[in-house]
């Protein structure tokens, strides 16, 4: 069975949806966990507990994903707790609406110093420590926009398009020195990302769309992530594993 006894996950974003989804599933399987909070402390409590709950261990930091001196901390804290890293989880980002002719240099950096620059910052903090350790497992989190696009939402698009080329680079890059990276699209989640529009006026559109005939649970998006950093996927580099209830097909 999957096993990650012995190994320590950092995932970012894992204070609620995906993310938190995916650090408790870690955490049955054996993992001990880093999460990372913004704002809502709380939030990230509650994992904690769940995951204390385990019987495994969890650190909580503090960290805003667009800053680079955060992303650096949140890395060498975990390393200083657990002297290890095994796998990071990108997996912090937003979703913000806006017409090309409204992309103003706020509602662009914003997202893009989260979604895409965000990322770059938690791997290049993350690399030197998974080299030292001549193992690891790098992991973004794009989305069916990136493949497809996705109107009104172009600097969300682009930035997951970002991820997938990132994704390639890094595989690329790192290989030799036994650090996978790879890739998880999903396609519409039921999070608090998106739960509005799943039940605002376009829901019916949007879920006729899905072959599956609705959104995923976060639970369905963490097993795919726990499996690529899995030793099951140990000769997989360099993907993108679609999950999106066969949306992509139909789309
Ligand atoms: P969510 O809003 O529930 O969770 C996002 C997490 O990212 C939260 O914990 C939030 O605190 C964190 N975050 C955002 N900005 C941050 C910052 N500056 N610093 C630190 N943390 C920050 O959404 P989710 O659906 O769980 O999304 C997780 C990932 O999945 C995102 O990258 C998202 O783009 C992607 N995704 C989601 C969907 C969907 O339909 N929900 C679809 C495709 C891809």
């Amino acid at each position: 069975m999957i096993n990650f006894n012995g190994k320590v996950a950092l995932i970012t974003g894992g204070s609620r949806g995906i993310g938190a989804a995916t650090a408790k599933l870690f955490a049955r399987l054996g993992a001990d966990i880093a999460i990372n909070y913004r704002a809502n402390k709380d939030e990230a409590e509650k994992v904690k507990a769940d995951i204390e709950g385990l019987g495994r261990q969890c650190l909580m930091s503090k960290a805003d994903i667009a800053k680079r001196s955060n992303c650096e901390n949140l890395i060498k804290t975990t390393i200083e707790k657990f002297g290890r890293m095994d796998i990071l989880v990108n997996n912090a980002g937003i979703w913000t609406e806006a017409a090309i002719e409204n992309m103003t240099d706020d509602i662009l950096d914003c997202l893009l110093d989260i979604n895409l620059k965000g990322c770059f910052y938690t791997a290049s903090a993350a690399v030197p420590f998974m080299k030292k350790q001549k193992s690891g497992n790098i992991i973004f989190i794009a989305s069916t926009a990136a493949q497809r696009g996705e109107a009104f939402h172009s600097h969300y698009a682009a930035s997951k398009g970002a991820l997938i080329a990132l994704t390639k680079s890094l595989s690329t890059e790192l290989a030799d020195d036994n650090i996978r990276v790879n890739c998880v699209a999903p396609g519409w989640v039921d999070t608090d990302m998106s739960h509005e529009a799943l039940i605002g006026p376009d829901a019916s559109k949007i879920l006729s769309l899905i072959p599956l005939g609705r959104a995923a649970t976060a639970e369905e998006i963490a097993g795919p992530i726990v499996f690529l950093a899995s030793d099951w996927a140990g000769f997989i580099d360099g993907e993108v594993l679609n999950v999106n209830g066969g949306a992509v097909l139909a789309g």
